[in-house]
């Protein structure tokens, strides 16, 4: 059975140069004790914006290993799949985050969500959970209610996870289940009945990434109630660790976040309910790679600064259409954007300052760099001379990318978590 290690980092690599900067991020974490696998993730809709093929994420991620003699495991994932983009990451992807997130409220079967209460009599009433301080009181009126929301996105994920199941073999993949790109969050009571539910239909799942409490935003900090988080994060562990136990499935099975990049201020409370629990993490941190690589074209100057600089006068003039597909993921005020002219007289520390995610700087910008986050579309546009920019501007970018994951990322959550 292929099994994800404990701890594991989902890194996007949108035009495939960064894989190599990126395990040296991992490299920098193992020398300092904590093993963190790195899973460059790449979804249907990041190839179909960039032009590119699923094939060629696992090929440069082979390299990067290759290049690094990196002898521990990594994976492949495709993002956000679902039934119909699923077949083309069938030969590239060992790792599957299966997308339901379309089905979650499409009323299920009537005759499927009574069998499944009628089955889950366990659910019901008083829940001791280790790790929960008060029992979980579930209702049967409760478990009607979430099946009905829940169970036509199971039985869909199910059908994805057999699909690739009779391609490739029965433990062969690893498997995630995605319910994160929807309008409400998932409560531990409703994750429990969810993962019921995902055992009854032989999910062998090693991750779920539910929907959290607060706001996501792509590329910038989280937005919302730190402590209710702290608190159902911690109570979606044990939910985890208790079906585990109840419902016979996958030991390893952990949590995915889907952080939409940098959610800085959600590491220590995460590390906390980790160093508390002894559970795994897989954090998906993929757009912020895409914006060190414009930082490090700006760092660079000349041509690199130019061309980052056109990057956000595209983006700001087409900023509309750009926006839309990800409207419930940013929160982007159009007053606080600079026009182009005013960035095209920006030096090249003017820029990094307003696009770099260091919230103590003064001149640094959350709605540019959302504006940017989304406008990956542009340097897509630009082709051939987008990607000669990247070689060019290698080094300043490698170690953006490489800084950026292992400062930023790795350190606060992993580095010294074990005790090592
Ligand atoms: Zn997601």
């Amino acid at each position: 059975m292929l099994t994800l290690a404990k701890y594991s980092l989902g890194v996007g690599d949108r035009f495939a140069h960064q894989a190599k900067a990126q395990l040296k991020a991992c490299v920098l974490a193992a020398e300092q004790g904590a093993d963190v696998v790195p899973v460059w993730n790449k979804s249907h809709r990041e190839h179909t914006t960039v032009g590119s093929q699923p094939g060629s994420v696992r090929a440069a991620a082979d390299a990067a290993v290759r290049e690094l003699g990196w002898n521990k495991p990594y994976h492949v994932d495709a993002d956000h799949i679902r039934l119909e983009t699923v077949d083309g990451f069938i030969a590239s992807s060992d790792f599957f985050t299966i997308d339901v997130a379309d089905s979650i409220g499409k009323s299920a079967d009537a005759e499927h969500v009574w069998s499944f209460v009628k089955r889950h009599t366990e659910l019901v009433g008083r829940l001791e959970i280790e790790g929960i301080e008060r029992p979980l009181e579930i209702t049967r009126i409760d478990v009607e209610r979430t099946a009905d929301k829940y169970l036509r996105a199971v039985e869909e994920a199910a059908g994805i996870y057999r699909r690739i199941v009779h391609a490739k073999g029965e433990g062969r993949f690893i498997t995630e289940v995605s319910m994160d790109e929807t309008d409400s969050p998932q409560t531990p009571p409703e994750l429990l009945v969810i993962l019921a539910a995902i055992a009854d239909e032989g999910i062998a799942i090693q991750t779920i990434a539910p929907k959290f409490t607060g706001r996501f935003n792509k590329g910038v900090d989280y937005v919302g109630d730190l402590a209710q988080f702290e608190k159902e994060f911690a109570q979606d562990l044990a939910v985890i660790a208790y079906a585990v136990g109840r419902y016979a499935m996958p030991a390893n099975l952990k949590l995915s976040v889907h952080s939409g990049s940098d959610k800085f201020s959600l590491y220590a409370p995460i590390r906390r309910a980790l160093a508390r629990s002894g559970a795994g993490l897989h954090i998906k941190t993929a757009g912020t790679t895409w914006l060190e690589e414009v930082i490090g074209l700006a760092e660079a100057g000349g041509e690199g600064l130019a061309v980052a600089k056109e990057i956000y006068a595209k983006a700001f003039e087409k900023r509309d259409a750009l926006c839309a597909p990800y409207a419930a993921v940013i929160d982007i005020d159009a007053a606080k954007l600079p026009g182009s002219g005013e960035v095209q007289a920006w030096t090249s520390r003017q820029f990094v300052a307003a696009l770099r995610h260091d919230p103590s700087c003064a001149e640094f910008n959350p709605h540019l760099r959302q504006l940017i986050h989304v406008g990956y579309k542009v340097a897509a546009q630009l082709g051939d001379r987008y990607l000669k920019l990247l070689e060019a501007c290698e080094p300043t970018i490698a170690k953006n990318v490489t800084g950026n994951l292992y400062e930023r990322h790795l350190k606060p959550l992993f580095v010294g978590l074990d005790g090592k």
